[in-house]
């Protein structure tokens, strides 16, 4: 588990984009979708998740190949670290990994 960074917290949670429902909605319904060509792995989303959805990992060669040319670039200088949420179910759409991502990686989207 990463541990929080609570600067980042409160900066995420005063941003005016914060989308989402302030960490009201039940879990189950919203859910993080990383943009895997754009995010590098840094850990800024896992630093700031209350429910700890996120890990970062090394990214499945089936993701890697998934990649436009230049996301393959990237991902390679960054040792194919990328964001997976193993704990999606655990969302509850507080918008803080939306606007906390240095790479504009993540978007927030219903799946219930
Ligand atoms: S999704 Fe964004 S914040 Fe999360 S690891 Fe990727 S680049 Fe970093
Ligand atoms: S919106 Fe969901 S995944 Fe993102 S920080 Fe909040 S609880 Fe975690």
């Amino acid at each position: 588990m990463t541990p929080k960074n609570p600067a980042k917290v409160k900066a995420a949670a005063a941003h005016p984009a914060r989308p989402g429902e302030q960490c009201q909605a039940p879990a189950g319904t919203w859910a993080p979708v990383v943009n895997r060509n754009r995010c590098e792995g840094k850990v800024d989303c896992a630093e700031v998740c209350p429910h700890d959805v996120f890990a970062i990992t090394r990214m499945t060669d089936a993701d890697f190949a998934a990649l436009s040319f230049v996301g393959k670039l990237k991902a390679t200088v960054h040792g194919r670290k990328t964001a997976y949420t193993p704990n999606a179910d655990a969302c509850r759409a507080c918008g803080l990994c939306v606007v906390a991502c240095p790479e504009k990686a993540i978007s927030l989207q219903r799946v219930a």
